[in-house]
């Protein structure tokens, strides 16, 4: 199933993301993550492609992407990026996806990394996107950024490129994490007004300990709501406050962004499917309506 079919059913779409374990943990340490996560029954799973340096590679994408697939039944969402692959290395990449029965692609431009010399082949998202459109097989998706990619010089040309992303193929959209639903709606209303209709899901992401989520937020530059703010500096030393405050926040922003009725929302989970239990349980109620 491509996964722009699950939007438009009357519901919204709740998603996960994954990431493949680090290069010195076997793959198999991700079972017991997919087993977790198949109990709060997403509408699909996606899986990081070398994001952060975490990954073992694109062999445990497509792997783990397969796994999903075949093994637990849920429509997986492989990502792939311009960075990491040149022409024909992606055309390998989803050939093996096609013949493991993966639908779907997240089509990026990927995080730059020092260690690791860009391929040049595509320069933008929306390269890859239209070369994997032109392959037809596939259902492409895109990433989205509410307060604008960190690279635009302005929230203008960041919307401009995004709907040349569309244009070029893109079926879906999801976004970058944010912690102020107000970003995410004045972003929506950008989007629709620029005539980008697809799909967008809103990107999650809880605050479970301190020094990741300054980490995330350096990276991708996501700004910090005082509420946010108030409880990292009341909580931040205290390991189970912050995660029982985090998940409460996290669980805030959903039931807020469902009741405004949004298309989707895709929980990176990192991993962790107690965190992915414990938030699905609490808005299981309103995932239904
Ligand atoms: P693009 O869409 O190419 O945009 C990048 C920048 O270029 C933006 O500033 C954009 O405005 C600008 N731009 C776009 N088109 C043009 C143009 N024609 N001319 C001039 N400027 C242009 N990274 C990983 O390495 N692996 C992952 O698995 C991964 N998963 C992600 C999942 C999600 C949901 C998100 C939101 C991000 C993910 N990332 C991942 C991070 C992502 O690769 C980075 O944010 C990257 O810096 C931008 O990727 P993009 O696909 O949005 O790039």
């Amino acid at each position: 199933m491509k996964i722009a079919e699950l939007f438009g059913k009357g519901r919204p779409v709740f998603s996960c993301e994954v990431f493949p374990p680090k290069k010195e943990t076997p793959i198999d340490s991700i079972y017991q993550t997919l087993d977790g996560l198949k109990d709060i029954h997403p509408d699909f799973i996606s899986v990081t492609y070398g994001a952060g340096g975490t990954s073992n590679g694109n062999r445990s994408t497509q792997e783990i992407a397969a796994l999903i697939q075949n093994r637990l039944h849920i429509p997986a969402m492989a990502h792939l990026t311009c960075l990491a692959c040149t022409k024909g290395e992606a055309t390998e990449i989803l050939s093996a996806l096609r013949d493991s029965g993966v639908e779907n692609v997240l089509a990026l431009r990927g995080d730059r990394n020092p260690n690791f010399p860009p391929k040049n082949d595509f320069h933008h998202a929306s390269d890859l996107v239209a070369f994997i459109r032109r392959r037809g097989d596939f259902g492409v998706s895109a990433a989205c950024y509410p307060e604008s990619h960190p690279e635009s010089p302005d929230p203008v040309s960041d919307i401009r490129y995004l709907k040349e992303k569309v244009d070029a193929g893109a079926q879906h959209l999801v976004s970058q994490l944010f912690f102020d639903n107000d970003d995410f709606y004045r972003f929506l209303e950008r989007c629709r007004i620029a005539g980008i209709n697809v799909p967008i899901e809103a990107g999650i992401m809880p605050v479970l300990n301190r020094s990741s989520i300054e980490r995330m937020v350096s990276l991708c530059g996501a700004s910090m709501p005082r509420k946010l703010t108030r409880l990292l500096a009341r909580y931040g030393d205290h390991p189970e406050a912050l995660r029982q405050a985090g998940l409460a926040y996290a669980v805030n922003q959903i039931t807020d962004l469902l009741a405004a009725g949004v298309d989707g929302i895709h929980l990176y989970t990192m991993n962790n499917p107690a965190v992915a239990r414990h938030i699905s349980d609490n808005v299981a109620a309103l995932r239904g309506l």
